[in-house]
């Protein structure tokens, strides 16, 4: 059974669009250009808001992966794809979830959900961003806008209505799935050839994309045809698979299209092969004694200081942590840093070793050092105000999470280290605002209006009273974006 669907459907990327109409199949036809023009209900404005609330109920639902490495390293990645792409109409964000099965979604807004188990199982970074640049196409060629458009003009269900259901249907495939069966089962079957479409234009529009940012064009194609047959006789396939089904045809006319580019060869960067061994080590549940054997295993296998090595290296150093063996961990990764200085994994990972030790000297002044160097690095702010914490400094610590947070006011990691900084200082104004914000990226917006209320009264400032009167009716609007959106 299993084996027969395959070879019907093979697959496709993951996308909320994709989700939708994960039921379908359909003939293998010529497709039009679908072009840009005709999207008209929703504004910019209102996709920026839409992907916000969208991010608040993944912050309250799911297991997210707030890492500034990791999230440094795979915006990097994707936004050196949007930076090729045309009709880019506001910022993407690439936000990473704890999950082992392979999958990454694209929403309204450039918000763009991918699965940890997507880098465990790209084996070089031209396959996973050509994942990204599928999804990065979904959005860019308005196909969920155009999807929600559409549906609105033939179902009782508001837009918002639509966004919601459609913001379930990711956050929780299986019961979004189920919604969006009872109140539009009808109107899918109108859509089947705009859906293939979709996803034609997508693989076509983001091979480009890969290609442009100078990625192996044949990437996006070689992790699907593997993930296909890797899943060929198992009974139970990836969600990706099941959810996102595409012809044969399309695999070929992918193959086709990868084969018109010229032949390239990109080995991976550092930093793909370093984050695939953070996320093994950090981010799975593989025991830590395991986890050892895996990366010597790997050192073995590797010639010594390529890429490879040094991420077996640097896994081994995570997993020695893990077991609690931190002088070790220490060496290996002073030996690292050696001989990359600027490796932000490395930074980072150091830092912690040395905030486990109680070393926080030396982490502050190596910290520092980079500071100096590599201005604004989000990593090396975000460590640096860790520490300074730590070692009882609260006031460095504020002055750079201060600035921090306004620039990345959607980074909780930081609210959450400026509450503990205001209540080391005993500021209760600004422990209790730095509670607000960190609650309301969660869509927690009573609870954040309450650590408000009680921010103001710890204040005699007018101004400052003022502006937290401001925010309070900020929150109040966002609010009533959510309901509009869960009703
Ligand atoms: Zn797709």
């Amino acid at each position: 059974m299993v084996y027969h669907c395959l070879k019907k459907f093979l697959l496709c990327i993951s996308s909320a669009s994709c989700l939708i109409f994960s039921s379908l199949s359909y003939a293998d036809s010529q497709l039009p250009d679908i072009g840009t023009a005709g999207v008209s209900a929703l504004s910019v404005e209102q996709e920026v808001l839409y992907g916000k609330a969208f991010m608040r109920f993944a912050r309250a639902s799911l297991p997210m992966i707030d890492d500034p490495v990791l999230d440094e390293y795979i915006n990097d990645l994707g936004l050196s794809l949007v930076s090729q792409a045309n009709n880019v109409r506001f910022p993407f964000t690439f936000f990473l979830v704890k999950d082992d099965s392979i999958n990454a979604a694209a929403f309204l807004g450039g918000r763009v959900k991918v699965h940890s188990g997507l880098f465990l199982h790209a084996e070089s970074e031209s396959e996973l961003a050509g994942v990204l640049a599928h999804e990065i196409s979904h959005v860019t060629q308005r196909h969920i806008a155009r999807y929600m458009e559409d549906q609105a003009k033939s179902t009782p269900l508001s837009i918002a209505g639509l966004v919601g259901s459609i913001a379930l249907a990711m956050l929780n495939p299986t019961a979004g799935a189920a919604a969006i069966n009872t109140t539009m089962g009808l109107t899918m079957q109108n859509s089947i050839n705009f859906t293939r479409d979709n996803e034609y234009e997508a693989d076509r529009i983001g091979m480009g994309l890969l290609a442009n940012a100078g990625y192996e064009p044949s990437g996006m194609m070689t992790f699907f045809q593997k993930l296909a047959s890797e899943n060929r006789y198992s009974s139970k396939l990836p969600e990706m698979l099941l959810t996102h089904p595409i012809t044969e045809n399309r695999i070929a006319e992918a193959r086709n299209r990868a084969n018109s580019y010229k032949t390239r060869h990109r080995d991976s960067s550092l930093d793909f092969y370093l984050a695939k061994a953070r996320i093994q080590a950090m981010y799975t549940n593989q025991e830590a004694d395991s986890l050892i054997a895996y990366f010597d295993q790997n050192i073995k296998k590797s010639a010594p200081n390529t890429s490879a090595w040094l991420a077996a290296q640097y896994g081994k150093s995570l997993a020695l942590m893990k077991a609690h063996r931190s002088v070790e961990a220490g060496e290996l990764l002073n030996t690292l840093l050696g001989k990359k200085p600027d490796n932000l994994f490395f930074q980072d990972s150091l830092t912690d070793q040395e905030i486990d030790a109680q070393q926080y000297n030396a982490a502050i002044s190596r910290l520092e050092a980079r500071d100096q160097t590599m201005q604004n690095n989000p990593v090396i702010t975000m460590n640096l105000a860790n520490v300074y914490l730590k070692a009882n400094r609260a006031a460095d610590s504020i002055r750079l999470l201060d600035q921090y947070t306004r620039n990345n006011p959607e980074s909780s990691v930081a609210w959450q280290l400026l509450a503990e900084a205001y209540q080391q200082t005993a500021n209760q104004a600004g422990f209790h605002q730095a509670q607000a914000e960190y609650l309301a990226l969660r869509g927690n917006i009573e609870q954040a209006t309450d650590q408000l209320h009680m921010a103001r009264a710890n204040t005699a400032d007018g101004l400052s009273q003022a502006r937290i009167d401001a925010r309070i009716a900020e929150l109040e609007e966002q609010k009533k974006v959510d309901d509009s959106l869960k009703r």
